[in-house]
């Protein structure tokens, strides 16, 4: 066995620990290691499915797991006509590794402009990234995109490294989520590698991010305020800006709003473009599902469609996921063309699913992280604003998204009377109808909730 292989074998312990056997068996454990080079790792899907799910689903906790293990959180899965196309740019001579991985396309192939559909919620943001895909450190940078789940901010992000990618080739093109910046500079600080010491690391780490001509940023929300990241984040952002390089972020909401955000941080955005992208309307969620259904081979009837794209209205993702669901339901039934029967069932289902799956617990978590607050904080009885809010928006959510009494919210939950529930709850539902700004956060966290 190579050290690969051990090494791999230790990632699959990991996996397992982490995820049921069902979903490891199905997926994760037909992924098998290639290659490692340049602290990137190559992996092989046996069919371009299983790559998908294991972007889309495991992404996170791949890079996690593969971050402990190879120490480096930079990995790409290649469907089988990538890897053929590995096999010969990279077999059988080594030397040629430079030339492959500056070939391999890091950008997910689905999300380029083209199937992206432009509508009345995200015709700004679509042109502000297309002009900047077509000439690069000129108009709008930096471009700060902000908006809710799944309304296709990450999409956009890969169109422009699509797009760049066929295009301008020359240019060196960065996509990372906040995330992975983080844990490569924490990385790079607490690194137990001794044959590589602290100034090294720190070198190739601004080598990997400063020696671009676009940086792409995902999910800035996620930015600590404690640790020296931001300050890091800060000083690059100024080094790629001074040099007319290209920076663009994403959040999913106004800079103004991301508490952990600096003041000096929130100005250097606010010197380009900062723009938002709304819920899509009936016609633009029709296109969209009509689009998907056309790329992914789904049959599905018109009466379908717009029965979906009437009843799913919070985001894309959302959108996506029933229309799998439709045709799946349609296939079990031997029908060759889903209808709204199918449509019907499967969005039933979605909310049994979603009802049985949430917890107290997942809501009250998914809400502190939203606000960067802490949990024993929301729990506690502390009056200070931020906190009193997050804990009322943490019992509205309760209250709309759980089928509990307000007695047993407020007794086993929060340990207080069922009076101070209902007035929460009360507080938010009136404040969501004076202030967009509380509606928006709160169909953020809805969206968030729900498709888990
Ligand atoms: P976000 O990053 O905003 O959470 P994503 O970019 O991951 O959202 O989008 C979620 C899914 O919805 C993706 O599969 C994406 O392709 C799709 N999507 C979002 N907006 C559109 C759109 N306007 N047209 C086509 N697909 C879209
Ligand atoms: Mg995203």
């Amino acid at each position: 066995m190579d050290i690969l292989e051990i090494k791999w074998n230790e990632v699959r312990n990991e996996l397992l620990k982490q995820v049921s056997v069902i979903s490891y068996e199905m997926w994760l454990s037909k992924l098998e290691p290639i290659n490692f080079t340049e602290n990137i790792l190559y992996i092989k899907a046996p069919k371009n499915t299983i790559k998908q799910v294991c972007v889309d689903s495991f992404n996170f906790l791949l890079s996690e797991t593969i971050q402990k293990v190879f120490n480096t959180s930079e990995y790409v899965i290649l469907g089988p006509e990538e890897y053929e196309e590995f096999i010969k740019y990279n077999n059988p001579i080594v030397e040629k590794k430079n030339e492959f991985v500056s070939k391999v396309n890091p950008f997910k192939k689905t999300y380029t402009f083209e199937n992206f559909v432009i509508g009345k919620s995200n015709q700004f943001v679509y042109s502000a990234c297309k002009t900047v895909a077509e000439s690069p450190g000129q108009r709008f940078n930096p471009l700060f995109i902000y908006g809710g789940p799944g309304l296709g901010k990450t999409h956009l992000l890969h169109s422009i490294g699509n797009y760049l990618y066929y295009n301008k080739p020359e240019l060196n093109v960065l996509y990372s989520t906040c995330e992975n910046f983080t844990n490569d500079y924490l990385n790079c600080l607490h690194s137990g590698d001794l044959n590589n010491d602290k100034t090294s690391r720190l070198t190739s780490f601004r080598e990997k991010y400063r020696n671009v001509d676009v940086l792409m940023i995902d999910d800035i929300q996620f930015i600590s305020k404690k640790d020296s990241t931001q300050e890091e984040f800060f000083n690059t952002f100024n080094d790629l800006y001074q040099n007319n390089k290209h920076i663009i972020i994403t959040s999913d909401r106004p800079p103004k709003e991301i508490a952990t955000l600096t003041d000096r941080m929130i100005s250097r955005f606010t010197m380009g473009l900062i723009q938002d992208i709304q819920s899509p309307d009936y016609e633009t969620r029709y296109v969209i599902l009509q689009k998907k259904a056309q790329l992914e081979n789904c049959a599905i009837d018109n009466e379908a469609i717009s029965y979906l794209a009437e009843n799913v209205t919070n985001n894309v993702r959302e959108l996506e996921g029933i229309l799998q669901k439709t045709t799946f339901l349609a296939s079990l039934q031997s029908r060759p063309i889903a209808t709204i029967e199918d449509a019907r069932e499967a969005l039933k289902m979605k909310l049994d699913e979603c009802k049985e799956n949430i917890t107290a617990d997942f809501i009250i978590d998914t809400v502190c992280k939203y606000f960067a607050i802490s949990k024993s904080d929301v729990m506690s009885t502390k009056r200070n604003k931020e906190i009193a809010d997050s804990r009322h928006i943490c019992i509205y959510l309760i209250c709309e998204l759980l089928n509990l009494p307000m007695a047993t919210i407020g007794r086993e939950i929060f340990k207080r009377d069922h009076t101070t529930i209902i007035h929460a709850r009360n507080k938010v539902a009136d404040n969501i109808k004076t202030n967009d700004s509380i509606a928006r956060k709160v169909t953020d966290l809805k969206s968030m909730i729900l498709n888990k």
